[in-house]
């Protein structure tokens, strides 16, 4: 396959926007997985090479895209291939969490530039002062990399109706002061910066496409979280509710949970919960004490997992997906609660095996930023006509 200028299409006609848009979406996408040449973008998405620059070749024009190195090792003329630019526009993504600001600036194709996070404790803090603070602390790390600054996403820790400058914090169980609060209100810092507003768990369930595109997320910190992928992106929802999966319920007449309810499993399989259970002062100790072998511990996140594996049969039969990912402290405890949570997806009998693979987060804290920056560029790359704008 030779790599020859294609020829100037005579007059093409004119493409209705929301075509144009849908095959830059597809040729950025396919850029940010690998650097294509034109050709291989061409071939790959079904559009003639003529289309394809003149898609792309004003985002080249613009700073956005380069040419890369060309690729050598193919027979015949090297095609050259088409990279996100080095000075290219950032996203920037931060993560306000109860005791700290994680921050995060990648480039459009998720590499990261910059990275940082404080120790802060945000208890007892009004609405003002914590996002306030942490919107200077992302757009000082954004300025550190002198190149424009395309979209920004704050991760807030409770569950958020709507996902854009609007969108509400509808409860923070750990921060009651930003109850009912919109973030970007208070987010002065990040200025004029399209701003996207998502919960920390289902944004950091995006961090985790690169191991499958239909998943479940579940993490664990004080709550429990989680988010549900399918075909690549994460089910938004339209209450703020999607991917809570700590208030599935396992028991109808249980104990009581913080959100009313009585017997969701975040009773009994949250980080309070399984440390109660099993007598330990934190997620370390209890690695130590099932290292060790004592039965307190073992049990404990035998149980655990048990629960975790009853309330996902009912996640799973809703969501036929063939991946769970363990995240926030569940990682940590991945060498007991994966093979629990997976005999008891076996044992209700929503999976028979390896048809449901249970697997491990391999970004600890880091996922909630990583995955937050992925949806603010797919946001960007999504409405790719803002990059010629700036
Ligand atoms: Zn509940």
């Amino acid at each position: 396959m030779h790599d020859r200028p294609a020829p100037r299409p005579q007059a093409p006609p004119a493409r209705p926007p929301a075509v144009r848009r849908h095959n830059l979406g597809l040729l950025l996408g396919a850029l940010r997985a690998a650097p294509s040449s034109r050709a291989t973008l061409a071939a790959a998405t079904g559009l003639t090479r003529g289309t394809v620059a003149g898609l792309l070749d004003p985002l080249v024009a613009a700073g956005v895209l380069a040419e890369g190195e060309p690729d050598r090792s193919r027979v015949g003329r090297p095609g050259t291939p088409l990279v996100f630019a080095g000075s290219g526009p950032v996203v920037l993504a931060v993560s306000v969490e109860v005791d700290g600001v994680d921050a995060l600036v990648t480039g459009l194709d998720g590499q990261v530039v910059h990275r940082s996070r404080r120790r802060r404790d945000h208890r007892g803090l009004d609405p003002d002062a914590v996002f306030g603070r942490a919107a200077r602390t992302a757009a000082n790390l954004a300025a550190r990399t002198g190149r424009t600054v395309a979209g920004a996403g704050i991760a807030v820790p409770g569950p958020v109706r709507g996902s854009d400058g609007a969108a509400v914090l509808l409860r923070a169980p750990n921060l009651p002061r930003l109850d009912g609060c919109r973030p970007a209100e208070h987010a002065g810092a990040l200025g004029e910066v399209p701003l996207l507003v998502g919960n920390e768990a289902s944004l950091g369930a995006l961090a985790h496409l690169g191991q499958a595109d239909d998943f479940v997320y579940v993490s664990a910190d004080v709550g429990i979280g989680g988010g549900i992928v399918v075909d690549g992106r994460v089910l938004p929802g339209a209450r703020g509710v999607a991917g809570e999966i700590g208030h599935v319920v396992i028991e109808r007449a249980g104990r009581l949970c913080g959100c009313g309810g009585t017997g969701c499993v975040e009773v009994y399989a949250g980080l309070p919960a399984l440390l109660g259970d099993a007598g330990a002062a934190d997620v370390a100790a209890l690695r130590t004490a099932a290292r060790a072998g004592d039965p307190a511990a073992t049990g404990a996140l035998a149980r655990a997992g048990a629960a975790l594996g009853t309330a996902l049969t009912s996640v799973l039969h809703v969501v036929d997906v063939g991946t769970v990912v363990l995240g926030g402290s569940y990682a940590e405890l991945g060498t007991w609660l994966v093979p629990a949570v997976h005999a008891e997806l076996v044992r209700r009998g929503v999976a028979t095996g390896p048809d449901v693979a249970v697997l491990v987060s391999p970004h600890g804290r880091a996922a909630t930023v990583t995955g937050t920056a992925r949806a603010v560029a797919d946001r960007v790359l999504g409405e790719p006509d803002l990059l010629l704008a700036g």
